[in-house]
Parts: structure tokens; C-alpha cells; sequence
């Protein structure tokens, strides 16, 4: 079986959701929590988080902070960060990629890597 990833199943051709093969999803919808340290200009964000609950999330701890991404609300991080990543600010501040300053994954062994676990060339 085909396994597929979804964050908040936005792909346009519905990668994350459409096969020709019987396929085993792992959703990530309720894995959405965000844990920020907006004053240090930071936040942890789960891939199931849309990019509407970390907008709301920014503009209620802070008046000067914002993120750089896509203007869907409905979009999920995971997805964007890894497929998507422009939106109104792009031209000052870049593409959400360009503003990750670490990542939590975990790899076909089951290993839990950060960025510098996971390497530059990952990263
Ligand atoms: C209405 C609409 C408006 C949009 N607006 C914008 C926009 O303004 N700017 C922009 O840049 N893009 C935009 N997009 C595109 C969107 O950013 C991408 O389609 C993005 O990949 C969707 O992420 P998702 O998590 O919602 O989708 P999903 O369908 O869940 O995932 C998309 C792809 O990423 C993979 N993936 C998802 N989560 C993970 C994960 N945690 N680990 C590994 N792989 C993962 C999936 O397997 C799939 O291949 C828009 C899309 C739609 C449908």
C-alpha cells in the first residue's frame, strides 16, 4: 500500500489524497497546536495548523510580527511549507521556506531529527 501524508489537503492534483492504488493516510489535521515565543520573533507550529490559525495566532500576541505565506486561510502548514510558500509579502520577506529557522521530521526509520540532526543538505 501507497502511504500518503496529508496536512490539511490542499495539493491542487490532490496528491495527498488521490491514488490509483489502495493507500494508508496519515492525517495530521488534529496535530495543529502552536507553540510560540512571538517576542523572540519565533513559533513552533504542528503541520496540521492552517495558516489562518497562525495569522490569528501572531496578530493576537503582537503588532509588529507577521508571516510571510499564502493568502488561503484554509491551507495547512505542512503542505505549504513544503509545496507552496507565497503570498502578499514575498517581495520584502521571501517565501515561508526562507523564514523556517528549524524543523522537527521523522524519517523512514522512525528517528525524530532537527535541523541539525537532519543535516544542511535535508534541511
Ligand atoms: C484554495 C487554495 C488557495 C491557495 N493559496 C495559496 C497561496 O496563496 N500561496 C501559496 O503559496 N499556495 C497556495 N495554495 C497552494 C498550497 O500552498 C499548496 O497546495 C500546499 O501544498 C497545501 O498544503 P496542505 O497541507 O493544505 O495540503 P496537503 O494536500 O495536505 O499536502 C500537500 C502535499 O504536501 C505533502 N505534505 C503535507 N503535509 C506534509 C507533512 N507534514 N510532511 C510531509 N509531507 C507533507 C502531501 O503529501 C502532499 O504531497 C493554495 C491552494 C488552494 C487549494
Amino acid at each position: 500500500m501507497e502511504l500518503k501524508v496529508q496536512s490539511n489537503g490542499h495539493d491542487y492534483v490532490g496528491i495527498s489524497y488521490v491514488s490509483d492504488v489502495p493507500f494508508i493516510l496519515i492525517d495530521l489535521l488534529c496535530m495543529n497546536s502552536i507553540d510560540d515565543d512571538v517576542k523572540q520573533g519565533s513559533e513552533w507550529v504542528e503541520a496540521g495548523a492552517t495558516l489562518s490559525k497562525v495569522y490569528y495566532n501572531i496578530a493576537n500576541k503582537s503588532r509588529t510580527y507577521g508571516f510571510s505565506a499564502g493568502i488561503c486561510p484554509t491551507v495547512g502548514v505542512g503542505g505549504h511549507i513544503g509545496g507552496g510558500d507565497f503570498g502578499t509579502m514575498v517581495r520584502k520577506y521571501g517565501l515561508v521556506a526562507n523564514n523556517v529557522v528549524d524543523a522537527l521530521i521523522v524519517n523512514a526509520d522512525g528517528e525524530t531529527l532537527n535541523k541539525t540532526s537532519m543535516g544542511d543538505d535535508l534541511f
